[in-house]
């Protein structure tokens, strides 16, 4: 068997060059006689454009909301028109761009009269990115030579209706992967779907949350039970932190899949955290490439990793997060006050990152988010609370660190000129995370990097693309 998912990321998309390079990789594997399901996100910024649009809408800016519709628009005909040659497709192509925009502006301008934003017509909204972008890639695909068929993801990965985040349907989903891909596969053929999108049972279009197009590929690939699935995007790989923040990150080499969740988990916005749990059940090995760099081997996330020298493999931070303190000496000692503070956080379904507690208070993190005045506000009926936004959690992985000592005393004394407002540590065996001021972050993550990757096992991380410094860099 030789099926393989290979996702690209929005980035990998964003232009006619970049689907250009996407088609080449796609051709590659072709060439080496592997049968590719191809997963595309929405071209660079779509996603986001697409909910600015939503929001204008919802609040009355009909005009603000058609104009971001209509440069949305532009765009994409513009790929498509380079792309595509063929008169007969480059029509119908035409045709399908035209019809998609025509029918986002008609929900625009309801939503403009209604002036509402369900959780359910935002899914629809950005829906629109991945639809198309798909349907783009596949005739680019053709037009280079591949022989590509487009496929809506809606028909094959069904969910329940949590709009926004909706849960999927395994048995389902693979039921119909298998119905659906198999015979192209089985063919030669090269199906092309979007990622992120999905729908109930109902046939109602659902999303499975930002940066969902990963967790597509790696439902896909589970339910094919596919011999690697591909994750292509903009970075060399897993890097030893996110290169924005410090450009002297190193790619790691290999990762565990524990290590990889873990740090996705965290905030490694390069895997969506959902990612690797269709991918652990079958054992499918994960691997994040580079499309921009497809020479480079990227990094291989597989179940057990090998021993490193180093104790952390990658640093994660997750921004925009928010303290809660409640303190409560009347419930000292009381049994049953933690599930009641956690049920307020059930209630108004606000997942909560780290805990800590003393013997009258408990700390809490959250993401920010506009829930937070109403939570506080039931919190209040048990106890004195707070909350403070703009804090960061920082999070160091890696199995290395399993009954080593004094990693604290290392982490602490790099951060020293930081201050810390809350630490975790032995939640996991394999991360230390610990929560900071926003904008005490990227210099907390810099310090740590410096630190903890001065020597790094050269087994593990491509320690090669570390530039010497020359006289010429001074
Ligand atoms: P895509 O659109 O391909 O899904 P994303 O923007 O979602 O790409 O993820 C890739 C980005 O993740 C990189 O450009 C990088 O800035 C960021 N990132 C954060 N942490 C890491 C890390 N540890 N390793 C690599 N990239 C990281
Ligand atoms: N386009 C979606 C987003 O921007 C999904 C993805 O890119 O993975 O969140
Ligand atoms: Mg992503």
């Amino acid at each position: 068997m030789n099926l393989v998912v290979m996702k690209f990321g929005g980035t990998s998309v964003e232009d006619p060059a970049a689907i250009g390079r996407t088609a080449a990789i796609v051709a590659g594997r072709v060439a080496l006689g592997k049968q590719p399901v191809v997963v595309v996100s929405a071209m660079a910024k779509v996603t986001d454009q697409l909910l600015r649009a939503a929001a204008a809408a919802a609040q009355g800016d009909r005009v603000g909301a058609l104009a971001i519709s209509s440069r949305l628009r532009s765009r994409h005909r513009d790929t498509a028109v380079a792309l595509v040659k063929n008169s007969a497709d480059i029509d119908e192509l035409i045709a399908f761009v035209d019809q998609k925009f025509d029918s986002l502006d008609e929900v625009l301008r309801g939503l403009s009269a209604i002036l509402e934003l369900t959780p359910r017509i935002s899914d629809l909204i950005v829906s629109y990115g991945e639809r198309i972008s798909s349907r783009i890639v596949a005739a680019a695909f053709r037009e280079l030579g591949i022989d590509a068929v487009h496929m809506d993801a809606r028909d094959i990965v069904i969910t329940d209706s949590q709009f926004q985040k909706a849960i999927p349907q395994n048995a389902l989903i693979e039921k119909r992967a298998q119905e659906k891909l198999l015979p192209l596969t089985a063919v030669g053929k090269v199906p092309v779907m979007g990622g992120f999108i999905a729908s109930n049972e109902a046939g109602i279009t659902t999303t499975l949350g930002r940066g969902g197009s990963d967790f597509t590929g790696a439902l896909i690939g589970g339910a094919l039970s596919v011999e690697a699935i591909e994750i292509w995007t903009d970075v060399d790989g897993i890097m030893t932190t996110d290169p924005r923040i410090c450009p002297d990150a190193l790619r790691v080499k290999v990762i565990s899949f524990e290590e990889a969740a873990e740090l996705a988990y965290f905030g490694a916005k390069v895997l969506h955290p959902a990612t690797i749990l269709p991918a652990v059940k079958k054992n499918i090995p994960v691997l994040v490439l580079n499309s921009r760099n497809a020479a480079c081997e990227g990094t291989r996330i597989t179940s057990l990793a090998p021993h490193c020298k180093s104790p952390f493999k990658s640093i994660a931070v997750k921004k925009k997060l928010s303290i809660i303190d409640v303190v409560a000496s009347r419930m000292l000692m009381t049994h049953g006050y933690l599930s009641e503070i956690f049920a307020i956080f059930d209630k108004h379904q606000c997942p909560v990152d780290m805990v800590s507690t003393s013997e009258v208070s408990v700390s809490l993190t959250v993401d920010s988010n506009e829930k937070l005045p109403a939570i506080a506000a039931d919190l209040s009926k048990l106890a004195d609370v707070k909350y403070e936004g703009k804090k960061a959690l920082v999070c160091l992985v890696g199995e290395d660190i399993r009954g080593k000592n004094g990693m604290a005393a290392q982490v602490f004394s790099a951060i020293r000129h930081i201050n810390v407002r809350m630490i975790s540590q032995g939640a996991s065996e394999i991360n230390m995370s610990f929560m900071i001021d926003e904008d005490d972050a990227d210099e907390a993550v810099r310090s740590l990097h410096a630190t903890f990757f001065k020597d790094p096992d050269p087994a593990i991380f491509d320690v090669e693309a570390r530039k010497p410094l020359t006289a010429s860099s001074f």
